[in-house]
């Protein structure tokens, strides 16, 4: 076998690929994405290279490579093969996870340090430039390494792009040229996550609780067994001083600790809670604002054995770490553990499979677990085990009240006359919060002004011509914007199709709520949240500073607002319309509602003062809603597992989508309908329900037709084996354009 290497060096000749023979020991081994060294130029110096394809033979007379540098282990082999296999993706996709972040030219190396940096994004859907590269539309091979290495790495700026990919600035412009790529100017702020330095703590003496919970998981790390743990308890009942003391116990035998959180929830005051407890130089913060050259030292600290625990967001799983000891994942119900692109495998997986690996316990927490984990962590087989063992912290360790809940009905609202979006109830709290000089968060689950424009005369409504859903109205620009696709058009004001011109405004949005506030209660100070105000310039973690460094009145914004952060004035929580996530096209719409709720509400008065939550909605009876007033998880999951267990849901069965798109309408229906035949042939019809393809309910994105097939049933091995060799057997045949991929379990079913 011939590899295909791009040399890591400056010099411009060498922009191009070179072939080198693999030695059999090695053939094991290398793959796409290794790093190796070869011999090169005069002398056959050793030099750095980066593997970018495999191919049988080579036209040239080629030399050997003389070793592979990143020291990928085979246990890491093994996963990225067993990785690819469970979800259905190439070898290389998995390896990419695990190797060092960008590769430092030595040479080179010099820190950014202006005021003002220029950070490149891309701008065209990745898989549409995965395609042009596919077909050949795009050809300089420079241009194809800048943008495979933004592809990893959105936000690097141009100089570091120029020292990891070896290529000059003007490629950079090009692509910007032809919209590739954008470059977005950003002021630096130091990396508020590295350097801190706090006062030492020292640990606390652990309640009855959590004794209790810290001695079962002691006893499996001193046992060396693997074991799954879930500590099941509320936001401030001492799950993290669970996690320290565990961590310290771990560092005391020598071993070493991966934790996971949520992206969204690595914030400075978490990280400063390990920080005090272990001191910087033990830890390895991994997370996507580092910027590359940071990322790839916290790797080398981490591969060199100077950091011995890692935290970090989902792909954290993937560090260099050795010997592990125990494995946390706090939010464990969080939707971010579940990667949404290729490869698509879920963080509690694998950390799985590493916790068996290393003999270690894997420690699940949350206060509102997801229902899989609940389920085996209560459901008991015939000698009375669980798969998981269940851990409660029931009391709040540090005495902090639970707020007072709301429920407003708002369909009563209406019939007492009431048309703003706010009830009286929450309005006379807004109100009586300022007076107090407290602050308020109001939570609406939507954006933009108002949600869609329809017709009343004729019903029409704007859609957007790529993606074929309703165009939403940004009152600031006066514009329709695709949510999608980022299509804009003007405002119309005569309908299109009967010209009538009863063209009207539905549905609400942050802006809209914003302006209302402002009408009711114009000496308030507001901030907004949401997917337009929260751009690449201005992080979400600026809003939220503001909000609570500038002691704004309201801060009023979309899911963004519920997580994370810890504001100690904020006393009352609003939540406009709770139904919004009750409506969403997918099975957990209840357990994403009682979730949100749960956590916004836990939002609302911590410390000392007591807090107050407002839950707006037209449907007051539903148990989610009522159970998340009650900030009652037990009951939830009661309802809910025996509506799963009756509908066939996880964890019951498994939801296997096979997604499809493709610009070409035949070819699709065509690849579905094989798929379709081929499945239904050869999956067991007592344990596989393989539903007709159908067009997804979002049926057009970008001009890309998309069809789905979908699958109930427990999946298996054979299963799995099945679903790798109809793929592998579609993609023989004499595909132009269709892409197919395949999830289980997928976070998002439109
Ligand atoms: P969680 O992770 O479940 O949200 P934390 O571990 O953050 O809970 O604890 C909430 C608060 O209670 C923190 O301020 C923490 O310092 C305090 N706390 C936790 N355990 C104890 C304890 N055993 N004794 C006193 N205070 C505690
Ligand atoms: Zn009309
Ligand atoms: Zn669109």
């Amino acid at each position: 076998m011939v590899a295909e290497v791009i040399i890591n060096r400056g010099a411009k000749k060498l922009n191009r690929t070179f072939d080198y023979n693999i030695p059999k020991e090695l053939e094991e081994l290398i793959l796409v994405g290794s790093k190796v060294l070869v011999p090169f130029g005069n002398g056959g110096k050793l030099t750095e290279a980066f593997v970018v394809g495999i191919k049988e033979t080579s036209t040239f007379e080629v030399k050997d490579i003389a070793k592979l540098e990143e020291n990928l282990s085979n246990k890491q082999i093994a996963l990225a093969k067993w990785m690819a296999k469970r979800y259905f993706c190439n070898v290389s996709d998995c390896i990419k996870l695990m190797l060092t972040p960008g590769t430092r030219n030595k040479n080179k190396e010099k820190r950014i340090q202006d005021k003002t940096i220029n950070c490149v994004y891309l701008k065209k859907d990745r898989e549409e430039i995965e395609f042009e590269i596919e077909i050949g539309k795009l050809k300089s091979e420079k241009q194809k390494r800048v943008l495979s290495f933004i592809k990893d790495n959105e936000g690097a700026t141009v100089p570091e792009i120029e020292m990891f990919t070896d290529c000059a600035r003007g490629i950079v412009n090009t692509l910007v040229k032809n919209g590739y790529l954008e470059i977005v100017e950003k002021k630096v702020e130091r990396n508020p996550l590295l350097g801190r330095d706090c006062e030492k703590t020292d640990k606390l003496k652990l309640t009855e609780e959590q004794e209790i919970a810290y001695k079962s998981v002691e006893e499996t790390i001193d046992k060396e067994e693997y074991k799954q743990f879930l500590l099941y308890g509320v936001t401030g009942s001492g799950k993290t001083e669970v996690y320290l003391q565990l961590i310290e116990k771990v560092l005391t035998i020598g071993k070493n600790a991966i934790v996971l959180v949520p992206e969204i929830s690595l914030t400075p005051q978490m990280l400063d809670r390990f920080i005090s407890r272990f001191g910087k130089e033990e830890i390895a913060i991994l997370h996507s604002k580092l910027s590359i050259g940071e990322r790839h030292d916290e790797w080398e600290r981490i591969r060199e054995k100077k950091a011995r625990i890692v935290i970090g967001a989902r792909s954290a799983i993937f560090a260099p770490i050795e010997n592990i000891g125990i494995i946390i994942i706090d939010e464990e119900h969080d939707s971010s553990y579940k990667s949404e692109t290729n490869p698509r495998y879920h963080a509690k997986e694998i950390a799985k499979v590493l916790a068996k690996e290393n003999q270690a316990p894997l420690v699940l927490g949350s206060a509102t677990p997801d229902m899989t984990t609940f389920y085996n962590a209560t459901n008991e087989d015939e000698f009375g085990n669980t798969k998981i063992k269940l851990l409660t912290l029931t009391k709040r360790a540090n005495q902090s009240l639970l707020p007072k809940v709301e429920i407003i009905d708002l369909k009563q609202e209406l019939a007492n006359g009431n048309r703003s979006m706010l009830s009286m109830e929450l309005y006379n709290s807004i109100e009586e919060n300022l007076k107090q000089k407290r602050q308020t968060i109001l939570f609406l689950n939507r954006r933009g002004y108002s949600t869609f424009i329809m017709c009343r005369n004729c019903g029409y409504t704007v859609k957007c011509p790529n993606c074929n859903i309703s165009m939403t109205y940004h009152s600031y620009e006066r514009k329709l914007k695709c949510h999608y696709c980022g299509h804009e058009e003007n405002v119309v004001t005569i309908c299109p199709e009967c010209h009538s011109d009863k063209i009207r405004y539905f549905g609400t949005g942050t802006q809209k709520l914003e302006q209302e506030i402002h009408k009711q209660f114009p000496e308030a100070s507001t901030i907004r949240m949401d997917i337009d105000t929260v751009t690449k310039k201005n992080s979400h973690e600026h809003i939220l500073n503001t909000f609570k460094n500038e002691n704004i009145d309201i801060l009023i914004g979309t899911q963004m607002v519920v997580k994370g952060h810890h504001f100690p004035n904020v006393t009352l929580v609003g939540v406009i319309a709770a139904d919004s996530s009750l409506n969403i096209d997918d099975y957990r719409a209840n357990e994403r509602t009682f979730q949100i709720l749960t956590q916004v509400a836990g939002r609302a008065g911590r410390e000392n003062l007591p807090g107050k939550v407002v839950i707006q909605t037209y449907n007051p009876d539903n148990f989610s809603i009522i159970c998340a007033q009650k900030q009652n998880y037990d009951l939830f999951y009661e309802t809910e597992i025996a509506l799963r267990e009756q509908l066939k849901y996880p964890p019951f069965c498994d939801i296997i989508l096979i997604g499809l798109n493709s610009y070409q309408e035949a070819e699709i229906k065509n690849v579905s309908s094989k798929i379709y035949q081929y499945l239904e042939k050869r999956l067991n019809k007592e344990e596989f329900k393989v539903l007709r393809p159908m067009p997804c309910p979002i049926d057009k994105i970008q001009n890309r037709y998309r069809w789905r097939i979908i699958i109930k049933g427990k999946m298996t091995e054979e299963a799995n084996e099945i679903l790798n060799v109809c793929l592998k057997e579609i993609y023989q045949e004499n595909i132009k354009d269709t892409r197919i991929a395949i999830d289980i379990n997928p976070n998002n079913m439109s």
